[in-house]
């Protein structure tokens, strides 16, 4: 498949970038561009003119400060995975995002564009030819949903592996826009609109996520198909601090591939705070946590599948930080 035509342009600062990102609707931003370019050879996303970050300076770093730990947008994921200083301190990020596609894709593939990457649908994410035989969805640009006929929305779902594993920790991102820049709970830069996922204000750029120093333990579980190359069926990140003895001081558990967003089981995690993590109580988290998700047909797999695999997830990974004391 042949890419359509565009403009390309290299600025050299973020703040040119950003310009130019704020200045026309049909300006995309590529980094690896292991998401963009699929989605353009696809005609899902057709710009006038691509953005390359690569040559801007600085964007590219993973450095340890008292206060926590700043990793720029353009990191490749395989930097991440291999950094001695997250397998050390947050071995969770560096598991996700070790399990992200295939080499290539970790390879290429950066921080900023994983976290910022489009939402799937198995209605969307194809070949002009095999969207041509239905009418345009919501997210192509037209007034219908293929999944949900009447919900008068899109319900694409987010499928990353990265966001999961930050937001546990409490990461935050800084971002650069026409109007200088913005620092955020990672959490917020997604807004739950399958057709527009992120809450990115026009011309901002994901510039550095940051990491604060973190007690307990963390986890991040896959389930896909095949462990060579494959988007999450869906994946969660636990992330938990006890007193020592077992009982659990606070605890955060988000999901990817379950929802239009990261989605986390808030209700579920409450339920934990405070509480002895014997076996009923694992039981009675993992039914309340797939109560909090909504899956919706966007992939080959069911929802109620997807429910069930959640509950053995939930289960695995209470097991595991459990028995990791
Ligand atoms: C076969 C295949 C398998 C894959 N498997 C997985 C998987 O298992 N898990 C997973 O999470 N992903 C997967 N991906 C998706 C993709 O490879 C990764 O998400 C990758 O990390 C995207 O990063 P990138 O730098 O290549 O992003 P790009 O393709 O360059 O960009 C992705 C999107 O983010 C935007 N963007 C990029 N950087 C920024 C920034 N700094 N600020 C604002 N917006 C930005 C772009 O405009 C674009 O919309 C897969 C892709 C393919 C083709
Ligand atoms: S969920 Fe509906 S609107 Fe969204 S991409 Fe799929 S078919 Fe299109």
């Amino acid at each position: 498949m042949r890419l359509p035509q565009f403009e390309y342009v290299e600025p050299k600062t973020l703040k040119e970038a950003s310009k130019m990102l704020a200045s026309d609707k049909k300006t995309v931003v590529l980094a690896g561009g292991t998401d963009l370019l699929v989605n353009m050879k696809h005609r899902v996303i057709e710009p006038r003119r691509v953005i390359n970050l690569k040559a801007i300076p600085k964007l590219d770093h993973i450095t340890a400060g008292k206060d926590g730990l700043r990793i720029g947008a353009l990191t490749t994921l395989h930097d991440i995975a291999s950094s001695p200083l997250i397998q050390e301190q947050y071995p969770a990020v560096g598991q996700a995002a070790g399990e992200v596609g295939a080499y290539a894709h970790q390879a290429m593939g950066t921080l900023g564009g994983n976290l910022c990457q489009e939402n799937r649908c198995r209605f969307y994410n194809q070949s002009p030819f095999w969207r041509g035989v239905r009418s345009p969805c919501y997210k192509a640009g037209g007034d219908l949903c293929h999944v949900v006929k009447k919900s008068g929305k899109c319900h694409s779902a987010y499928c990353g592996d990265m966001a999961p594993a930050l937001i546990v920790l409490d990461a935050q991102v800084k971002v650069t826009g026409p109007d200088g820049e913005r620092f955020f709970p990672l959490k917020k830069l997604y807004n739950q609109n399958g057709k527009k996922p992120l809450s990115l204000k026009t011309g901002e750029i994901l510039k550095e996520v940051f990491i604060p120093p973190s007690s307990g333990k963390t986890l991040y579980l896959k389930w896909r198909l095949r462990d060579s190359l494959e988007f999450p069926i869906l994946s969660l990140s636990l992330h938990m601090e006890t007193d020592g003895k077992g009982q659990v001081k606070k605890a955060r558990i988000v999901f990817s591939s379950v929802g239009e967003g990261p989605v986390e089981a808030v209700s579920a995690e409450k339920m934990l705070k405070g509480k002895l993590l014997d076996e009923r109580m694992i039981e009675k988290v993992s039914e309340q946590a797939v109560k909090e998700i909504s899956p919706m047909r966007t992939s080959i797999h069911s929802p109620a599948y997807k429910r069930k695999m959640a509950a053995i997830l939930v289960r695995q990974a209470l097991e595991e930080l459990r028995n990791a004391e």
